[in-house]
């Protein structure tokens, strides 16, 4: 996308002018709007052709899809950012354990792509169940030091691979569920 300026000839009837002009957008989604006030927009003054400049472009895909996400119970461009930092995970190792394109994970932060449903789930359970990581994807190679308090979890994981153990979900959930309790301080509260 080229740079807009004022008197640039419209793309698309080809005889109008491109002038910049101020509006407000407004856009809808799923019975709810949302407005952009006083917009920068170039308007061919013979058609109806509008064009926004690169940089407003940019930042309105963001907001509109955390504004869908947010409709649609999904984690926004700056929940799934700051997850991933907590991990201590960059951008190749986020989408190497989630399976995606080295592109998409900076394009879900950025709001150019909206992550699935499934996606979802896995950032939030990440969220809660950091050592998750180093069980389904140990070959990424997150130092353990990664995961304060998670060390016994992982030192577990890493015997049962050497004899090809795959652990089943439901062993691994309890496992870490009930590290995630010492870490909240309640380990008494367990009643073990
Ligand atoms: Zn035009």
């Amino acid at each position: 996308m080229s740079v807009l300026k004022n008197g640039d000839i419209c793309p698309v009837c080809e005889k109008g002018k491109l002038k910049e002009i101020r509006k407000d957008l407004i856009f809808r989604y799923k019975n709810s709007s949302k407005k952009f006030e006083n917009e920068n927009v170039f308007a061919c003054d013979v058609c109806d052709y509008e064009a926004l400049p690169q940089e407003t472009n940019k930042r309105i895909i963001k907001e509109l899809t955390d504004f869908r996400r947010n409709i649609n119970g999904l984690l926004l461009s700056d929940q799934l950012k700051s997850i991933r930092k907590s991990l201590g995970f960059n951008i190749k190792q986020m989408a190497k354990f989630l399976s995606v394109n080295d592109k998409t994970v900076g394009r879900y932060e950025n709001g150019k792509v909206t992550q699935s449903a499934h996606i979802d789930k896995l950032y939030r359970i990440l969220q809660v169940f950091p050592s998750v990581a180093s069980i389904l994807r140990p070959d990424i190679g997150i130092p353990i030091s990664s995961f304060k308090g998670h060390v016994i979890l992982s030192e577990h994981v890493t015997l049962r691979e050497n004899d090809n153990y795959i652990p089943e979900p439901v062993s691994a959930y309890n496992f870490i569920a009930d590290d995630y309790l010492d870490l909240k301080g309640s380990k008494n509260a367990t009643g073990c």
